[in-house]
């Protein structure tokens, strides 16, 4: 939507109160990025500000708000409060502010410099190799381009490349451990959401289109997403950018890995004593509203003690990895993981649990730079050690 039809919410609904600046229900700070730089420019309600200055002439478009604008994860925290308050999502504004920035030319790569050289490098690798890493393969299974299938497995390039020997295989193994007809793409290309994010939206239409397409071939009815930014930007914007309803189910992993238990076709029996606690990822959270199946699902498995962090569901703090910020601003991504570190441990858990790949490898890379005794693990992982 254009930033001149949000007119009435940036100059009628929103009131300048700072709700955005902490949890619904929590009330506990929220915003990773005006936590960190501490200015109003970078919470919502600055970026609000910002997105009403331009409206009026009295805030140019230009660099200087790069930073201000990139540095938001996307983890829609903003939104929960402030929708109870006054129905307006801040975070929908900002991504339009970010999206113009690009159009008009001053985010856009090809402008030298801009902050943003991380973002050249992830469009060559779009056009390269159809995902932001530059990967040229994946592992292969049998189950590759199976047609008639029961359920599509999207495993999502942050598996297929960044942690395959991971969790892919242990999803593999609890797809095959529950006896599912599954099949996987051959040529799986990123579901497109690091193009989204920054704002590229027409390098974006590609990637989606031959996703789609490659889909309706197999003829699958179910499609089941590893990554819950896969499973969003699936939900949300393919339908958007095509035009048209997706042409299948859809479903994250671990809604499907639930249903697999609550039909015991997945029996977990075997003690698996671990003190664990649920990191929620924004995605399949705020965005998503699965809060209740991973910790379902967790609750199934005999022996293992479940605490939540005082920040937890709507509440939840960002891994750090949202929003392209991984990428153009990895330090802030670091700051951000550790800060959700510190809850997870002051809970005395030892391991952090969570099911998107992309905080999982944020976590990962966190604790590389500070030792930390507490671990990171997928709920997959856990479930499939109360199976063998
Ligand atoms: S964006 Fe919403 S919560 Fe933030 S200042 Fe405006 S009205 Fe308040
Ligand atoms: S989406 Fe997250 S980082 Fe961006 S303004 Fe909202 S709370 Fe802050």
């Amino acid at each position: 939507m254009p930033l001149e039809d949000y007119e009435n919410q940036l100059y009628y609904s929103c009131i300048g109160c700072g709700s955005c600046r902490v949890g619904y229900k929590s009330f506990m700070p929220i915003c990773p990025s005006g936590e960190k730089f501490g200015f109003d420019s970078y919470y919502a309600v600055g970026r609000l500000k910002i997105a009403r200055g331009l409206l009026d002439g009295t805030v140019e478009w230009s660099e200087a708000l790069l930073d201000r604008l990139f540095t938001c994860l996307g983890c829609a925290a903003c939104n929960e409060l402030c929708y109870h308050q006054t129905g307006m999502k801040p975070l929908d504004i900002i991504m339009e502010v970010k999206r113009q920035l690009v159009e008009r030319g001053i985010a856009h790569p090809r402008n030298k410099g801009v902050a943003h050289t991380r973002h050249k490098e992830i469009i060559k690798n779009f056009k390269n190799y159809h995902n932001p890493y530059g990967r040229p393969s994946r592992t292969q299974t049998e189950e590759c381009n199976q047609s008639g299938a029961e359920i599509l497995y999207f495993v999502g390039c942050q598996r297929t490349w960044e942690a395959p020997q991971i969790v892919a295989n242990e999803t593999i193994k609890l797809l095959r451990l529950a006896e599912v007809d599954f099949c996987m793409l051959m040529d799986e290309w990123c579901c497109g959401s690091p193009l989204l994010a920054t704002g590229h939206q027409k390098a974006a239409r590609e990637i989606v289109k031959h996703n789609i397409e490659a889909i309706e071939k197999l003829g699958v009815k179910t499609v089941v997403c590893d990554c819950p930014t896969c499973y969003i930007t699936f939900r949300d914007s393919y339908p958007n950018i095509l035009g048209k309803e997706l042409p299948f189910k859809l479903m994250h992993k671990i809604e499907y890995l639930e249903g697999l238990i609550n039909s015991q076709k997945l029996r977990p029996v075997k003690e698996v004593p671990e003190k664990v606690t649920y990191h929620d990822p924004c995605t399949l959270g705020r965005l998503g509203k699965i809060y209740e199946s991973p910790r379902n699902v967790l609750n199934s498995i005999p022996g293992l003690e479940m605490v939540e962090m005082p920040r937890n569901r709507e509440s939840a703090w960002c891994c750090g990895s949202g929003g392209g910020v991984a990428f153009s601003y990895p330090d802030f991504a670091t700051w951000t993981a550790l800060r959700r570190l510190d809850e997870a441990e002051s809970t005395g858990a030892n391991l952090l649990t969570t099911v998107c790949p992309i905080c999982e490898k944020t976590f990962v890379a966190a604790l590389g730079t500070d030792k930390r005794a507490i671990k990171v693990c997928d709920v997959s992982e856990l479930l499939l050690r109360s199976l063998e």
